[in-house]
């Protein structure tokens, strides 16, 4: 069998600099804490002064790459010189989807495999050679924590990787002839900031997070910052169970009973 991984489209981030001849020996996974098209958004932009090789869409099915693989990537400090930075969108506290960490273990393998990389997790023991997630590199890789520190869910996606990794390896990661569709900033998607930025109050995201909390919806609200209409349905749904004015919008009385709501 032959490894599958997601259709892949280029969209340039100006956020890269030179590897000054430095060898790849690490894949650093990351989750987005924000939507595909808002990370996609915030990495092509020079304020946001940071950048991924590849981006990957909450359903595994779509890769963005913005920075080439030549090129250095900011997304991990100090290990970016000689590592490849992939984030998958999405919430470290709401976890990754099975297609996603699934499509994340192909790329991985396929990037170990392309830079002659043993397939293993990286550590300071082994001089950072593999794949790892932000949160191993600690201080020296900013601090961050994504994607999980859950051993159980680290164990899970090295079976994942090391079952991609045995798989035969396509001779390329193609560009697709068809771009994705990536929704700019005019169709609703926002830039997602500093870490769960935008998870706070009044925020769609936050909003969306609070109603998925409350079991308000029957299926799970994408966290996307996007007023679609499932959002609005389950809005509706809220107040009308609050006995507040039913208009779907998120104004200051539903936003204050969705804080107080338990
Ligand atoms: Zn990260």
């Amino acid at each position: 069998m032959t490894l599958v991984l997601p259709a892949l489209t280029w969209r340039s981030s100006p956020n890269y600099s030179s590897r000054y001849g430095q060898r790849v020996r690490l894949i650093v996974i990351h989750d987005c804490e924000g939507s595909f098209g808002g990370s996609v958004s915030w990495f092509a932009m020079a304020v946001s002064q940071v950048s991924a090789h590849i981006v990957l869409s909450a359903d595994g099915l779509q890769a963005i790459q913005m920075v080439a693989w030549a090129n250095k990537a900011w997304h991990a400090c100090n290990f970016n010189p000689f590592s490849e930075g992939v984030e998958a969108a999405g919430y470290s506290a709401l976890g990754l989807g099975a297609a996603e960490w699934a499509a994340l273990a192909a790329i991985v393998a396929f990037r170990l495999h392309v830079n002659g990389i043993p397939c293993q997790r990286a550590n300071a023991a082994n001089n950072w050679t593999g794949y790892c997630e932000h949160v191993e590199l600690g201080v020296a890789g900013g601090g961050h924590h994504d994607i999980t520190d859950d051993p159980s869910k680290q164990a899970a996606f090295d079976a994942l990787v090391r079952a991609a990794f045995a798989q035969d390896m396509p001779a390329t990661w193609g560009m697709a002839a068809i771009p994705a569709m990536v929704p700019s900033a005019s169709a609703g998607w926002k830039p997602i900031g500093t870490v769960r930025h935008d998870l706070a109050p009044p925020s769609l995201e936050w909003a969306q997070m609070r109603l998925n909390a409350l079991g308000v919806p029957v299926v799970p609200l994408t966290v996307d910052g996007l007023d679609g209409r499932n959002t609005q349905n389950a809005v509706v749904r809220f107040q009308q169970s609050r006995g507040l004015y039913v208009d779907g919008d998120i104004g200051p009385d539903t936003i204050k009973a969705l804080e107080a709501a338990s």
